[in-house]
């Protein structure tokens, strides 16, 4: 860990310990809340000794993400003793099904829109991000992206779930959603964790505003003209003061509008290449008129699933088919 990652941790630390502090004068002491502020006193004094971060059985660093989610770890992956790393497996189980259940409901019809997505992260929990919400007479759709892999970005992805779903009981324009959401991600998560969103408010009319915050563009598919939706701000998490542009496009019958993550498009096969925007743009452009959206999406997952050709995904995977359907 160099030095500034180590002093923002430090920092986090010290507050984590003073907001202990008040609440054991409060409660009495209870014994879980000691044993945790012994735990934090334990990690400032690794720090000070220079120990911190490393595994206390065999000096190497510990797993960064890992640490990233629990900065109080003393312990690498391989040196948990067994009940450590049974326990370890049962809340990664947990935290799936928890991920799982933060899911909304798919093949949405609203509004003269219809809706489905296809989520899939590559272990027991993923860092994608897809959420999607119908008030009054319009749909709201999300997809993103958080940093890094594993455990960490789920937590991360679990955590721009409950910021979003926060602001949107609210009838905000998208611009108002994301600068809302960036300023309480940013205060929240440390500097280093950002997430890439995509999110656009669909209306009864076959408008669509739409803003993208850093992801992989969205594309808008007219018959077999296929254009992308390019971003139009930096990932949340980086500036708490960012801005956020809209687009504005309209959607007739039969027109859909693709959003993907990376995991879509930067999956390899047996050769080693990608299956990169060119055969996205071009399977979009062959498939997606005439195709329901439920059809489409499992037609592209089809396809991307074909080109790997056995290649298991490095990487979690989540496509959204938002079709006009009146
Ligand atoms: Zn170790």
């Amino acid at each position: 860990m160099d030095r500034t990652a180590t002093a923002v941790v430090e920092g986090e630390l010290l507050a984590r310990r003073g907001r202990l502090e008040s609440a054991l004068a409060t409660l009495g002491r209870p014994p879980a809340l000691v044993r945790l502020l012994d735990d934090v006193d334990s990690a400032l004094d690794r720090m000070e000794r220079g120990t911190y971060g490393l595994c206390q059985t065999c000096h190497d660093p510990i797993e960064p993400r890992r640490l990233a989610a629990d900065p109080l770890l003393r312990f690498c992956l391989d040196h948990l003793d067994s009940e450590q790393r049974q326990a370890l497996e049962e809340d990664l189980a947990l935290a799936g099904r928890v991920q799982q259940g933060l899911l909304p409901s798919n093949d949405v019809t609203h509004g003269g829109w219809e809706i489905c997505y296809h989520y899939q992260p590559a272990g027991m929990v993923g860092g994608d991000y897809c959420d999607l919400l119908t008030p009054g007479d319009d749909v709201v759709f999300l997809l993103g992206d958080a940093s890094g892999k594993g455990v960490a970005s789920s937590l991360l992805a679990s955590h721009l779930h409950a910021v979003f779903r926060s602001l949107l009981d609210t009838p905000l324009p998208v611009k108002q959603i994301l600068t809302r959401a960036n300023r309480v991600f940013c205060e929240s998560t440390l500097s280093a964790h950002y997430a890439t969103v995509v999110c656009g408010r669909a209306l009864p009319t076959g408008a669509i505003e739409i803003a993208n915050a850093g992801h992989c563009p969205p594309l808008e598919i007219r018959g077999g003209d296929v254009v992308p939706v390019e971003a139009t701000g930096l990932p949340l998490g980086l500036f708490c003061t960012a801005d956020f542009a809209t687009h504005c496009l309209r959607l007739d019958r039969g027109d859909c509008l693709l959003l993907y993550s990376d995991g879509l498009t930067e999956a390899r096969n047996p050769e080693g290449s990608e299956y990169g925007m060119e055969r996205l743009h071009e399977f979009a452009a062959a498939v997606a008129g005439g195709s329901s959206s439920r059809r489409f999406a499992e037609r592209l997952v089809a396809d991307w699933s074909d080109f790997r050709a056995g290649v298991p995904p490095a990487d979690d995977l989540t496509v959204m088919v938002v079709r006009r359907a009146l």
